[in-house]
């Protein structure tokens, strides 16, 4: 007895392949003590089988001889019977009935010969079992004999056919003999870990046994009274064998048709191909009563190789026979190994596939051959695969391959889907997710901080000068920069906080978490810190800036499309403004609010009445302190609101498309005024301010040309100074304009010089004659010696570059001569005077002597026209 059960009568799983070393170590144990139980119960018993056998009376009903038992009993091993009960298949022999009519009819010793040879000749030609395992079998089948022997000469009954007590000591033998049998069985499946369920085993076998014995008994008792009755006897058990084959085989039929439905259903319900694959493997087990299942596939997508084993568990690693198993089944048919196979190619694969028996079909998708799937190691020992099993398995594998595609489909069609949702949703140059998604996500935070009432800040962040590197090094690397920026945004900020890139150098990002005004600033803070460093393009280390502006709901807005479009003003606040690059959104500076509206639509009148004014403010010659020139800047007293500071509407005249009017008038009368002056005799130049947009105006300078040539002034006492945050929007525009102001022999000044980001160097590239140090850094020279080393530099360096500096924002003494030893040219701030009407100009100059030259810093007797911040909500 060993791996295969012979026993009858009985459902048992086949044992399983060992693989691993320590599953060989165990099957090789209890290969061992197989072996010894079987010499032990073979020798036992043939010492009972000498001692006892011919002391044992012959039989009573006639004799008869041991070839003949021999054929009875190899018949009924052949002839094994199953039956479906249900989805269990309880398969069994005839094997009670040869033993049981030997009993009665034949010589105790012809019974032993006879099932021994019997079934020796059955395991070595039709089983071709190897001598080992027939040896180890025919000591189980000797002490099964000697029971049955033992027991029928113990009981009482006189071996009488007429006596049913007879009968009852047959079956008792043959029960006895049986229950040794199984008792092997259930021993040796436990050594080889396989599950049994002996009360279980017992039943099913008693079952059958008591009905072969009953069988045996009539027939025993037909043959004793009349042995012409055996002619009807084998009538009958040829009528019952046919009508069992056509029973086997409708019922196999019915059985496959369900079998298909069900995997059908299953396969075509599965999600992606391996979930499929493992719960497919699962049915097909299942449905061939087998105890392993396995798919190899080596084309049509990802390789997959797996195997599912009796306890379950899914093997991807187990090395399996695939060239060899695709090759059998090249033709495109499934093909059956079974347990008696003969051919030595197909033994191999077997034992490769660590096998007792197995079913290979190909696996077929898209009309080409992937793969195989197998079934091996049926489930019920005495029977194994055969054609029909082929056959259904066969169409199983069609349907694997048909799901398989169908799988690999879906789950294309899944990933596709998948791709094109995130490409909607994301930026394909950074992956950060696009404008859709934030202000999709962006919604959803601003619902859950209205049911919470809690805060949310929204930041639109735009780069600086990121044009200047796209045009200067190409949009390829403008892109690689943007994958940089927006890695370092990722990176600075916290998860908390969602990031996206809106499209250009526009990025815009919102805190989920409360957001308090103190605490977006030092967001904005910890962002510009990452920005000092330079980002690493090609081997080229970039600078760049970034302006940040702030909303915040509910303060400044209550659904996403406002609370952008009021981060939006706060970053064009942080990008006009030369010093701080970062922006809380402020009602006040909104254009867009309705109050900004209206002083929109007043600015626009206070031009068409030329209801604005001009202030100068004095500027000196620092060698000599002698008054040369005059700025001129802006006034607006709006009748409602008073003075409104020009740092609040020259931005509004910008953005409201008032600028270019607005500017015509200021020239205009400023340039007026100049003319004026020179008629009564005043030797002065004069500053003008202009604006971004006046920048890309490229019809300014001959606009300017109009006006001077209408007046007579000579261009080169006017100077119109520009920021260089306006020159640096679009160099490309503004430099054109440049080249035409100065090309009309007007002077150039970079205005706050020193708070925007352009080096001296470039500024050699602009036609400039001028910088104005911006009043942050003349405020501190007094006291911080690192706002000196600045100013010392910059004027330095101006000089080099033959550039005329001016420091404004003077206010005390102290600054003055500070300035003077640092060697720069002129001088303007309060110190000197504050911007006073031109009304008292001449009466200011006059005061210090029309020459020029400085006294007292302050205003003496003139008005002062300070721009006065008014609040202006
Ligand atoms: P800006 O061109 O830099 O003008 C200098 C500003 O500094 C003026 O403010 C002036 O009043 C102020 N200032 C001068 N000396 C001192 C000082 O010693 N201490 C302090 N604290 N401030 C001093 P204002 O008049 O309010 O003008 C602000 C800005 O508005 C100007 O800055 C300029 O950019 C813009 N602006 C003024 N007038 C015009 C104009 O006619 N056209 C344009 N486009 N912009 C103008
Ligand atoms: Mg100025
Ligand atoms: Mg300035």
């Amino acid at each position: 007895m060993d791996d295969d059960n012979t026993s009858k009568a009985m459902v048992v799983p086949g044992m399983p392949g060992a693989t691993s070393p320590r599953a060989d170590a165990l099957g090789r144990a209890a290969l061992v003590r197989t072996m010894a139980l079987a010499a032990g119960l073979g020798g036992a018993s043939a010492v009972v089988a000498f001692t006892h056998l011919r002391a044992m009376a012959g039989p009573a009903g006639g004799r008869v001889p041991w070839w003949v038992l021999a054929g009875c009993f190899g018949l009924a091993e052949v002839l094994v019977f199953h039956i479906e009960m249900r989805r269990e298949a309880v398969s069994f022999s005839l094997s009670e009935v040869p033993l049981t009519l030997a009993l009665f009819f034949a010589s105790p010793l012809g019974l032993v010969v006879g099932r021994l040879v019997g079934e020796a000749v059955l395991l070595a030609v039709y089983e071709r079992q190897q001598v080992r395992k027939i040896l180890t079998n025919l000591a189980v089948f000797l002490a099964e004999c000697t029971t049955a022997l033992t027991v029928f000469h113990a009981l009482p009954g006189n071996h009488d056919l007429a006596r049913p007590i007879s009968w009852a000591a047959a079956a008792a033998a043959v029960v006895a003999a049986d229950a040794v049998g199984l008792a092997v069985v259930i021993i040796v499946m436990r050594w080889h870990g396989a599950p049994v369920e002996p009360a279980r085993m017992a039943m099913t076998n008693l079952v059958t046994a008591v009905s072969n014995i009953g069988l045996a008994v009539l027939a025993a008792v037909l043959l004793h009274t009349n042995p012409s009755a055996a002619a009807l006897l084998l009538l009958l058990t040829a009528i019952f064998v046919v009508a069992y084959r056509g029973y086997s085989a409708l019922s196999r039929r019915y059985s496959n048709l369900q079998l298909l439905y069900e995997f059908t259903r299953l396969v075509s319900g599965s999600k992606g191909p391996e979930i499929m694959l493992a719960s497919m493997l699962k049915e097909t087990r299942r449905l061939l009563r087998a105890d392993a299942a396995a798919i190899v596939t080596v084309g049509g997508g990802d390789p997959i190789s797996l195997w599912l084993g009796p306890d379950d568990d899914i093997a991807r690693q187990r090395p399996l026979p695939i060239e060899g198993l695709a090759r059998l089944v090249a033709a495109g048919h499934a093909v059956v190994i079974d347990r008696h196979e003969r051919d030595d190619d197909r033994r191999a694969l077997l034992e490769a596939l660590g096998a007792t028996d197995c079913i290979i079909a190909p696996l077929v998708e898209a009309s080409q051959a992937i793969g195989v799937l197998v079934v091996a190691d049926r489930e019920t020992a005495v029977s194994t695969f055969d054609a029909d099993d082929a056959r259904i398995f066969e169409t199983l594998a069609n349907h694997a391959g048909m799901a398989l595609e169908n799988g690999r489909l879906i789950d294309r069609l899944h990933e596709q889907a998948r791709q094109r949702e995130h490409e909607a949703l994301h930026d394909g140059l950074t992956e950060l997710p696009n404008r859709a998604h934030f202000l999709a996500r962006l919604g959803a935070a601003v619902i859950t901080a209205r049911t919470g009432s809690t805060k949310v800040g929204v930041a639109l962040l735009d780069l600086d000068h990121f044009k200047e590197v796209n045009d200067t090094l190409g949009h390829h690397h403008g892109d690689l920069l943007l994958r940089e920026v927006a890695i370092r945004l990722r990176s600075t900020l916290p998860p908390s906080v969602a990031l996206a890139r809106l499209g250009g150098d526009e990025f815009a990002l919102f805190t989920e978490e409360e957001a308090s005004p103190g605490e977006l600033t030092e967001l904005g803070h910890r962002i510009q810190n990452s920005f000092m460093h330079p980002f690493w393009v090609d081997g080229l280390g970039l600078e760049v800036g970034v302006s940040i502006g702030f909303a915040l709901y509910p303060d400044h807005g209550v659904d996403p499309a406002m609370l952008m479009q009021r981060a939006d003003v706060a970053m064009y606040d942080a990008k006009a403004s030369s010093t701080n690059r970062i922006e809380i959104y402020d009602p006040a500076r909104d254009v867009n609010s309705p109050r900004r509206l209206a002083l929109a639509t007043d600015l626009r009148a206070a031009i068409e009445a030329r209801d604005l004014t001009l202030c100068y403010q004095p500027k000196a010659r620092m060698r000599d302190g002698v008054i040369h020139s005059v700025e001129a800047l802006v006034r607006w007293r709006h009748p409602l609101y008073g003075n409104v500071p020009p740092d609040d509407f020259v931005p509004l005249a910008e953005r409201t498309g008032l600028i270019h009017p607005f500017t015509d008038f200021i020239v205009e009368h400023g340039v007026q005024q100049l003319r004026s002056w020179t008629d009564s005799g005043l030797d002065l130049g004069m500053s003008l301010n202009l604006s971004m947009r006046n920048l890309l105006d490229a019809s300014l300078p001959a606009r300017i040309e109009g006006i001077l040539a209408v007046t007579g002034i000579a261009p080169a006492k006017i100077t119109f100074e520009v920021t260089e945050t306006s020159v640096m929007a679009e160099p490309d525009k503004t430099l054109r304009v440049l080249h035409g102001l100065a090309d009309l022999g007007v002077r150039l000044s970079i205005d706050d010089f020193g708070t925007g980001h352009s080096s001296l160097a470039y500024l050699q590239r602009l036609p400039v004659h001028e910088v104005k140090i911006d009043k942050s850094f003349v405020f501190a020279i007094a006291a911080d010696r690192s706002a000196r080393a600045i100013v010392q530099s910059i004027i330095h360096l101006a000089h080099n570059l033959e550039l005329v500096v001016v420091a404004e924002g003077i206010e005390d003494e102290a600054t003055w001569n500070a300035l003077q030893r640092l060697d720069c040219d002129d001088a303007q701030g309060y110190y000197l005077s504050r911007p006073i009407p031109a009304a008292d100009i001449i009466e200011w100059l006059t005061a210090r002597g029309l020459g020029g030259h400085r006294v007292d810093g302050g205003l003496g007797r003139t008005g002062d026209c300070t721009a006065r911040t008014t609040p202006t909500r």
